[in-house]
């Protein structure tokens, strides 16, 4: 089966840096093309779950990646998780979805996230061992603000990058990303070198039929060294919904298993419709 969904991880100056290239094309439309969200939220989540997708190309073992992004307006959220395995889920809470100000005002990413928005990162290392890192977000644009983060919060220099294209109908023709990390001992400067490539190579990135050429269209000195697959998994099940039937008054229960109707909840993340039949919602009242 032809893989839809891969980083491509290598090393590049040397062995000095290592970069990963995305290509999420399929993945970033299954996650934003259920619910009906605008644009520029596409946008926002399709940048947040690709970089998460870099992301999880460093993980090993059971070690799993959680990322908050928080608007100014302190309802509105981004959210992506990924694990080592290269499953990756990405959604937008219910205040942000259903905000009436974006679909009036066509808020851009920037308008969105605001001069006080902050990344939360959380690293579950594995063995009870978690990192937890917070910076504001300077750039309000969630791609460079990472690049900030990881600066200020882990000292790592990196660069990320990515690359969503539109059709004429506002739908997600493509999506590719790049993150490049510096490895201990390389000269700092160097990051502005990949920087400026990449920068340079937006047409390269955002066109080029042959995703695999990309690399070495833009690098001399680079190795690929594995072909990593990714794919969307939410991971949601009828069992995960129960604790919001018990988040309702014992009112609304009973009510709801008078009428005999059955209750449906709809899972955020990969739209998928559970029902709850008016005996199971008996059954959770007694
Ligand atoms: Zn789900």
């Amino acid at each position: 089966m032809k893989m839809k969904n891969y980083v491509l991880k290598t090393l590049a100056y040397n062995k000095q840096v290592r970069i990963f290239f995305l290509e999420n094309t399929d993945m970033i439309k299954e996650i934003c093309n259920h619910g009906n969200i605008s644009k520029s939220l596409k946008t926002a989540l399709g940048k947040t779950v690709s970089i998460a997708t870099l992301l999880s190309g460093t993980l090993k073992g059971n070690q799993r990646v959680s990322i908050k992004i928080n608007a100014s307006n302190r309802n509105y959220k981004l959210f992506a998780d990924v694990d080592s395995m290269g499953n990756i889920r990405g959604y937008i809470n219910d205040a942000l979805l259903n905000t009436p100000l974006d679909n009036k005002n066509k808020l851009s990413v920037e308008e969105l996230i605001g001069d006080k928005g902050y990344i939360q990162v959380l690293k579950d290392l594995g063995m009870h061992s978690i990192f937890t890192g917070t910076t504001d977000m300077p750039y309000g644009n969630i791609v460079d603000d990472f690049s900030y983060y990881f600066k200020q919060s882990e000292q790592t220099d990196s660069f990320f990058s990515v690359n969503m294209v539109y059709d004429g109908n506002g739908e997600i023709a493509l999506c590719r990303g790049i993150m490049a990390q510096l490895l201990p001992g390389a000269p700092s400067i160097l990051i502005d070198t990949i920087k400026e490539i990449i920068s340079e190579n937006q047409t390269i990135l955002g066109e080029s039929e042959n995703f695999k050429e990309i690399p070495y269209l833009l690098f001399r000195d680079i190795e690929v060294v594995e072909q990593f697959p990714v794919q969307f998994l939410c991971g949601c099940s009828k069992e995960v919904f129960y604790p919001m039937l018990y988040s309702l008054n014992k009112e609304e229960l009973v009510e709801a298993y008078k009428s005999e109707k059955p209750m449906e909840i709809v899972c955020n993340v990969c739209g998928k419709k559970y029902s709850f039949s008016s005996q199971e919602i008996k059954g959770l009242v007694q």
